[in-house]
């Protein structure tokens, strides 16, 4: 854990319209979706097509939330629009800036609940953490968002409305009259790290990820995208037909006995499942490489044994393994390995054909680590059964 002091800035007091307005929010509508709200609304169908595209724009590449803005659309258009819809994102109400220039923006959504959004700022790259679920149902031990509940599934509008609120917070959208693609983006990657499973929430996530990849929408590339499952194998050939970003999937073990443990899921679907599952991915996606995360607990899972069985285990698919240090919390019961141990597993799997970079733990210091999300303002924590019919500890 970093000694360095987080700066914890004051509430943010962004003006927002209630959810309560009674104004259907467009945020989050697939275009079909805002298609026919449109119609509802009075919108000559002929028209449809292009008012999504001119509204997506608006909404996603500009971060215009009045519609009083829209120039290119009729004065009385706007009026109709402003009466029955609202563009709205959820409120950041605590951010938080690790001494590494890591920011970690707690969210509220409708209902009063939390999640976290953490941006991760890189030499050449700006990549943003996004969460899927309120708590999560499945119960690694490792991880701290497993020993809070599932409280609901964000829906799209929530998931793509964290990427809308970085995008506030960091200055990022292009001023009145600048094109887009004119200054290089400080979100340029985006990944499904953050709260939940989002493999359990498949359909918001897809909608939202249809909205990120969009040329009229957020606008970035599959490729930059990548969603992170513990593996829940019915959804991985969905992944790619129908999202088709790049996959990480949360390996940890090497044997069914230790990932039946860590993982709690692979009770359900055991490691050769889940490999046969991953087989298919790169080519029903048109991707090139899997990431293996590996997340290293001292004397659990880190031994050149396992380093072994993994690169064998993994043989045939294109992948990448990505080492993740063990980040602490409070009353967590794993330790992180040692650095000489870390290096030495990096090297038997680097030496078998894998890039095996180490995941450098960024924000450790708010918390904003790989694992260290959890909603403190949530009551749920889940019982000793509950864990224990999970993980069988
Ligand atoms: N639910 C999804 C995505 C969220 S977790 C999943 O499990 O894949 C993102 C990554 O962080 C996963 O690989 C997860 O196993 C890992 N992780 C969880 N807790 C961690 C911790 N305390 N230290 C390091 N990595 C952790
Ligand atoms: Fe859920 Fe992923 Fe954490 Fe496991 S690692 S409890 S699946 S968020």
């Amino acid at each position: 854990m970093s000694a360095t002091a987080p700066i914890t800035q004051d509430v943010r007091t962004i003006p927002r319209t209630l959810p309560d307005s009674g104004r259907q929010n467009l945020v989050g509508l697939t275009r079909a979706q805002l298609g026919e709200a449109l119609v509802a609304a009075g919108t000559p169908e002929k028209q449809a097509r292009m008012r999504v595209a001119q509204l997506w724009q608006w909404i996603y590449q500009k971060g215009v939330r009045d519609f009083a803005a829209m120039t290119n659309l009729a004065k009385p258009y706007r009026a109709l629009l402003a009466e029955r819809f609202e563009i709205a994102v959820p409120q950041v109400v605590d951010r938080q800036v690790s001494a590494d220039g890591t920011r970690k923006y707690l969210v509220r959504i409708a209902g009063g609940h939390e999640v976290e959004t953490v941006y991760i700022p890189e030499v050449d790259r700006g990549t943003l953490c996004i969460s899927s679920q309120v708590g999560c149902t499945l119960t690694c031990p490792f991880c701290h968002t497993g020993t809070q509940k599932l409280v609901r599934n964000l829906t799209a509008g929530e998931i793509v409305g964290q990427i809308m609120l970085a995008r506030d917070d960091l200055g990022e959208w292009p001023e009145p009259g600048e094109a887009m693609g004119e200054r290089p983006r400080l979100i340029s990657n985006l990944v499904l790290m953050g709260m939940g499973e989002p493999l359990y929430n498949f359909e918001a996530v897809r909608d939202a990820m249809r909205i990120a990849m969009d040329g009229e929408g957020i606008s970035l590339s599959r490729r930059r995208i990548t969603l992170s499952t513990s593996g829940v194998v019915p959804e991985i050939a969905r992944t790619a037909e129908e999202i088709g970003c790049m996959l990480a999937v949360s390996f940890h073990a090497t044997t069914d006995a230790v990932r039946d443990r860590l993982v709690p899921i692979n009770r359900r679907w055991n490691i050769a499942t889940l490999l046969d599952a991953l087989r298919d991915y790169p080519r029903l996606s048109n991707s090139e490489r899997i990431t293996f995360e590996y997340v290293m607990l001292k004397g659990v899972n880190d031994s050149d044994d396992d380093a072994r069985r993994l690169v064998r285990l993994i043989a045939g698919i294109p992948a990448k393994i990505n080492l993740i240090p063990f980040n602490e919390w409070p009353g967590a019961p794993y330790e992180r390995s040692d650095w000489d141990r870390i290096e030495a597993f990096a090297d038997i799997v680097y030496k078998a054909g894998y890039a095996s970079p180490v995941r450098t733990p960024r924000g450790e210091d708010i918390m904003a680590a790989c694992g260290q999300l959890k909603s403190a303002t949530e009551r749920g924590r889940k019982s000793k059964a509950e864990i224990a019919a999970e993980t069988g500890v």
